[in-house]
């Protein structure tokens, strides 16, 4: 049974005004009852849902730990969908572990990370793509981003996957009645028949998957590599960005010796920003280091800003940055590339910077076109901003394509459902395809099957333990 009795704060660590103790499970009022000393001296259970004063006493020492509302809430009608109790305590760190302490000394348990959450997943309040939004609610960096975790947690995703479940269902269900029952009066479904069902399968989850490239951008974010010889002006491109751009989501700490990283809401899209140390040839083996780490960010990077100093002739190290950055596969023509191929051949978009537009321009444009025949360049200027709002318009066309998020709209934001919706689609072509090449009926339900349990790994109905397990232990403890 899932219902023993379990505990955690439910705020996060530090100070606050209030911190809440969240205690869920079968026995959750009597765990929390006897700790709870009213005005009058009252030991009834209190309302559901409503909060009631009291003191939290210790019960060994007697000693009052702290003055609290309690919310005593009945099952089913709670988060959990078992009962629950919140204690609202004061905000401090050593109050609240006192508290739960006391909550454990009779009989709960410590709730491992994500556990309320995989409790409501278990007692069927949410599928799992919608205990994921839950998660994805809390981390969400920009507006945009949490729209789509609230779309996703109202059910909107799931609603149509498993429209597109039911679909195959139904083709199953006809295939296998004619196989099961074949002396029956239960005729065989012939393919003129069974196609329009597939195809209708087949058109949900392509809608799905047609999205989930954008969708997995508002909630992940984009890695903007700032690449360039050292000096043309990549860490003052970096701060300028930060300047200007009103929306700072966060600042990252992953700040290394020789990378920084911060992001900025590009159109409720999280840019991770990265600027480097430069890449130069060196004998310096500390410098070495440097370069090493700015090649690294090159390569995880999803897009790159190269950057150029315009004031001066182009150099020796730019030229060589050029070429190792076309190496890494940037610099194609986005659009003339389906995603799946950009994937395949690591194909992806480069931004060439023309810095310090300020200056008496002495580069060689000419040349950088011949080296860079399909990119897209931007003058700026750090020092007048000038060209930094056209920089902003160039990636959001990269990244973006045109394509505009709508607040009704519904994306699959995550890798995972990506992973699954794609498998389900191929196994739906393939059984087209069977049906069409009069492949045995059976091997064509296989595929079907196959399908189907892909659509119920988004939902949370075919989802192993060890997934489940997976999925849940990324919450924090506490959620
Ligand atoms: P990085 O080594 O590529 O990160 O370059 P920095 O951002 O440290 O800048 C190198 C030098 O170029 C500094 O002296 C900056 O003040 C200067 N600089 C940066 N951007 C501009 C610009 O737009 N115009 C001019 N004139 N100087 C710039
Ligand atoms: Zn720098």
């Amino acid at each position: 049974m899932h219902n023993d009795t379990i505990a955690a704060i439910a705020t996060p660590p530090g100070v606050g005004g209030v911190g809440i103790i969240r205690v869920s499970g079968s026995d959750a009022f009597e765990v929390v009852l006897p700790l709870l000393k009213r005005p009058g001296s009252s030991t009834a259970l209190p309302s559901s849902h409503k909060l009631t004063y009291g003191q939290i006493i210790d019960p060994q020492s007697s000693e009052v730990l702290d003055e609290v509302l309690v919310a005593f809430m009945h099952a089913p009608h709670t988060y959990t969908r078992e009962h629950v109790v919140e204690i609202q305590g004061h905000g401090g760190p050593l109050v609240l572990q006192r508290i739960l302490r006391a909550v454990l000394a009779r009989g709960a348990r410590l709730a491992n990370p994500g556990e309320f959450t995989m409790r409501a997943f278990l007692n069927g309040r949410l599928d799992l793509a919608q205990a994921e939004a839950v998660m994805d609610l809390i981390e969400s960096e920009t507006e945009a981003g949490q729209r789509l975790a609230m779309q996703q947690l109202r059910g909107r995703l799931s609603d149509q996957v498993q429209q597109a479940r039911h679909a195959t269902l139904s083709v199953i269900a006809r295939i296998e009645a004619s196989i099961d029952f074949p002396e029956d009066d239960i005729p065989t479904p012939q393919a003129e028949e069974l196609n329009p069902l597939i195809d209708e399968a087949l058109r949900q989850v392509e809608l799905l998957l047609a999205g989930s490239d954008q969708g997995r951008l508002y909630r992940q974010g984009l890695r903007t590599a700032i690449i360039g010889r050292p000096n043309v002006g990549k860490s003052s491109l970096l701060n300028a960005f930060l300047r200007t751009e009103r929306a700072i989501v966060t600042a990252i700490a992953g700040t290394t010796r020789d990378t920084v990283e911060e992001a900025v809401n590009l159109r409720g899209i999280p840019l991770h920003l990265i600027d480097t140390a430069g890449i130069t040839p060196t004998e310096d083996p500390v410098e070495a280091i440097g370069v090493q780490r700015s090649r690294a960010a090159a390569e995880s990077a999803d897009v790159m800003l190269l950057v150029f100093d315009s004031s001066e002739a182009l150099t020796e190290q730019d030229r060589l940055v050029s070429t190792e950055a076309q190496a890494m596969g940037f610099g194609v023509p986005s659009s003339t590339l389906s995603s799946d191929e950009q994937v395949a051949t690591h194909q992806r978009p480069v931004l060439l910077v023309l810095n310090k537009s300020d200056q008496e321009q002495r580069i060689d444009r000419a040349e950088l076109e011949q080296l860079w025949p399909h990119a897209t360049f931007i003058s700026t200027s750090t020092f007048s901003d000038a060209g930094l709002q056209q920089l902003e318009d160039a990636l959001a066309d990269v990244v973006l394509a045109g394509r505009m998020l709508h607040s009704e709209s519904v994306l699959v934001t995550s890798t995972r459902h990506q992973e699954a919706l794609r498998r389900t689609m191929e196994n739906l072509r393939a059984a087209g395809r069977s049906l069409e090449q009069r492949v045995p009926l059976d091997f064509v339900s296989i595929d079907l099957r196959t399908a189907y349990d892909a659509l119920g790994e988004v939902t949370g109905e075919t989802a192993s333990d060890d997934l489940l397990d997976k999925i849940f232990s990324e919450f924090c403890i506490g959620k």
